[in-house]
């Protein structure tokens, strides 16, 4: 049985996640896009709507993080974060029930 984890991720019994477009398997459930590929451009590059530079708010770089499966290239998440700091977005799935 595979678990839906979003639109983009899936779970199997084995504890695999993988892309449900292509079926590419991006990482585990502790570290579910671990294999993804990582983009890291200026915020700007997000749209429009990003406009104001971020040293107008802080000291610190801030970038745009698209996080991509490697196959099929499905944007999985997208983050303006400071550069220096990790993903501070997670997923975890819970199985309520039998
Ligand atoms: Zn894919």
């Amino acid at each position: 049985m595979s678990v839906f984890i979003d639109e983009n991720l899936s779970q199997d019994d084995t504890g695999s996640v993988a892309c449900r477009h292509c079926t590419t398997v991006l990482g585990v459930a502790a570290h579910p896009l671990r294999d993804a590929r990582v983009r890291v451009t200026a915020p700007q590059t997000a749209g429009p709507s990003v406009r104001a530079e971020a040293s107008h708010f802080t000291d610190r770089e801030v970038v745009l993080r698209q996080t991509f499966c490697p196959e099929c290239l499905t944007l999985l998440q997208s983050e303006i974060v400071p550069a220096d700091e990790p993903s501070s977005r997670s997923r975890s799935v819970k199985v309520v029930g039998a």
